[in-house]
């Protein structure tokens, strides 16, 4: 689509074609809320990429399972399958001799650390 021009706008006053110039502000009006629409949508597609990268940036996998690192401290673990198919980072629970993941039902082998 494109928006008329704010030169468009002011040549079609200086004919003295109000109507014309009043539809071509109306489209311009129109043009900006949709443009203004769309950035909302990519600003709030850029959030969630740059959580998504802090996410992969703070995150090792251990063989087994995920683990998040701040620094030194480490928060885990979180279940490998959810992480690589669904970008979920899901707790894992602790089983025993085993991990477990209570939304796919895998029970990922504990490792040293
Ligand atoms: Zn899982």
């Amino acid at each position: 689509m494109a928006l008329p021009t704010y030169k468009d706008i002011v040549e079609l006053l200086k004919k003295g074609a109000t109507v014309e110039a009043q539809e071509q502000i109306m489209a311009l009006r129109e043009g900006a809320l949709l443009l203004q629409e769309e950035n909302f949508g990519l600003r709030e597609k850029v959030k969630n990429l740059e959580e998504s990268l802090r996410i992969k940036g703070q995150l090792t996998f251990d063989g087994s399972s995920y683990w998040l690192y701040d620094g030194s401290k480490a928060d885990g673990p979180f279940c490998q399958h959810c992480y690589d198919t669904s970008g979920k980072l899901v707790r894992l629970q602790d089983w025993g001799e085993r991990w477990s993941c209570f939304a796919c039902k895998n029970y990922p082998e504990k490792k040293r650390r």
